[in-house]
């Protein structure tokens, strides 16, 4: 059975949560969260299940320091809430820039999700009941957060961060009396006041904010990364709040690994080790990211690559497709989940007229769409993907392709000086090609045929054509590519360098 399948064993209602703070770009390794969370969300509905999936932007979140991407007037903004500091470019404020790329990453990869910020809950007092029981029961609370922590809280924690109405940082207060639903407070910048707690004036710790949220909200299901899942981490201190505090129970973790980047490791905003979400899911079929996530369980780490691994994952998701409509055979149990759950649309796809891989080198070919179209004798039902896919491709081509995978023509006329023994090759190869069938699978044959032949390196051999082809000793697999090509096109550089 697919995970998020397995996930659920009843037919209750769900509330699926997730939440990322908007404290910086989002990047791919943000994107397990939210995407887990919505193949669980499709699982449940595909189980006819209740079904709310919403999104919590942190956007309540203080400032923690200036980010190496931030300028450095962004020091006074420090311990400001996200919403209320201003953006490093434009009108908005800091959290609504990092979030709007995000919620069109979210719309190309089809979540559909509630959007919820911290902040209105903050303002619309919807967390106030869940600050009234924690005041009430604050000698337990504290109790809970020092057992699980196995760590004593610090002297001037408080239930709550006010937040000072003169600085405007909730990181500075200290709390010198609590009476719901009013926090008093004196600020290290010399100001003294009262917050109150049913509106934004401040926020809830993380570690009470998350089990409160989970209680306003009816909170079922969260997915979430191994850092709050921690043996005494957030997790486990927030489950104990709501079952003691609040009495409810503590929605069912999902917890997940990271996404990290292939040969960099784990992905960072403010490191500038990353692959912004944006930049990759309009660059790249969109259907990737999603198929990676929903084919790999969420306890196993990914090794994401936008390069060369992109064209893997492409391939073997073309594969799936085709077998899931009779076309070739794949031994997965989940082939029609997976699919479901990586599509785009909604619906699982029908193969691609043209493989993604394919479309790569043809796009290095030929400037023309039309050409391809063509030469790939898509029929008029295909047309509209294949243009489609040719922008993608080309977005692609300039954004992650490794340069290994590009290349240019060599004019149709220029000489290669190729040693005896390979140019004894290509002679023998042209007269088996010149009567060939032109297909990509007999072209293939034909060159390995030729090698053997001529008693030379296969590796020897692929090397020579690659060279009177582009000039390069390495290039697309040599069947498509050479279909791709044209037949006159291949004998007439085969020829003159023959
Ligand atoms: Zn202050």
């Amino acid at each position: 059975m697919h995970w998020a399948e397995a996930f659920f064993t009843d037919d209750s209602d769900e509330v699926i949560a997730t939440g990322i703070s908007p404290s910086g770009a989002i990047h791919i390794g943000n994107m397990r969260e939210i995407l887990t969370g919505d193949i669980l969300s499709k699982a449940a509905v595909r189980r006819k299940k209740k079904t709310r999936f919403i999104y919590l932007g942190d956007d309540a979140d203080p400032l923690r320091k200036v980010y190496p991407f931030l300028p450095a007037s962004y020091s006074e903004h420090v311990g400001k809430p996200l919403y209320r500091i201003p953006a490093p470019e434009g009108k908005q404020s800091y959290s609504e820039y990092y979030l709007a790329p995000f919620l069109k990453t979210l719309d190309i990869v089809n979540v559909r999700v509630e959007v919820i910020r911290s902040s209105d809950l903050y303002k619309n007092g919807t967390l106030a009941e869940a600050a009234k029981l924690i005041f009430e029961n604050i000698g337990k609370v504290e109790q809970i957060l020092q057992e699980v922590s196995q760590r004593k809280l610090e002297s001037n924690w408080a239930p709550y961060n006010p937040m000072c109405s003169m600085c405007g940082r909730i990181t500075t207060t200290t709390v010198t009396g609590i009476s719901f639903p009013y926090v008093e407070y004196t600020c290290k910048c010399g100001n003294s006041g009262k917050s109150d707690v049913r509106k934004d004036d401040g926020k809830l710790p993380w570690r009470l904010e998350w089990p409160a949220k989970w209680f306003a909200l009816g909170v079922t299901t969260e997915p979430f990364g191994k850092d709050h899942g921690a043996a005494g981490g957030s997790y486990d201190t927030g489950k104990r709040i709501a079952e003691e505090i609040f009495h409810i129970k503590a929605p069912k973790p999902m917890m997940f690994e990271r996404i990290l980047l292939k040969g960099k490791g784990v992905m960072h905003s403010s490191t500038g080790i990353n692959v912004s979400a944006y930049d990759f899911v309009s660059n790249s079929p969109p259907e990737a990211l999603r198929y990676i996530l929903a084919k790999n369980q969420p306890s196993r780490h990914i090794n994401f690559d936008p390069g060369l691994g992109l064209l893997s994952v492409m391939d073997e998701m073309e594969k799936y497709r085709r077998a899931y409509f009779g076309l070739d055979r794949v031994s997965d149990e989940n082939l029609e989940s997976i699919l479901l759950y990586s599509s785009v649309t909604g619906m699982i796809e029908k193969p691609a007229p043209v493989s993604f891989r394919h479309l790569v080198t043809l796009i290095q070919i030929y400037r023309d769409p039309d050409s391809i179209i063509r030469l790939a004798r898509v029929d008029a039902g295909g047309e509209e993907i294949v243009r489609r896919e040719i922008e993608i491709a080309r977005r692609w081509l300039s954004s992650y392709a490794p340069e290994e995978i590009k290349f240019k023509m060599l004019p149709a006329d220029e000489r290669v000086n190729l040693p005896e023994n390979e140019r004894q090759f290509i002679l023998a190869l042209l007269t088996s090609i010149e009567g060939a069938e032109w297909d990509a699978e007999n072209i293939h044959n034909v060159i390995h045929e030729s090698i053997k032949a001529c008693a030379i390196d296969q590796e020897e051999g692929f090397m020579a054509i690659y060279r009177l082809l582009i000039g390069k000793e390495k290039g697309p697999r040599l069947g498509y590519f050479l279909y791709g090509l044209g037949k006159e096109f291949v004998t007439r550089r085969l020829r003159i360098n023959a």
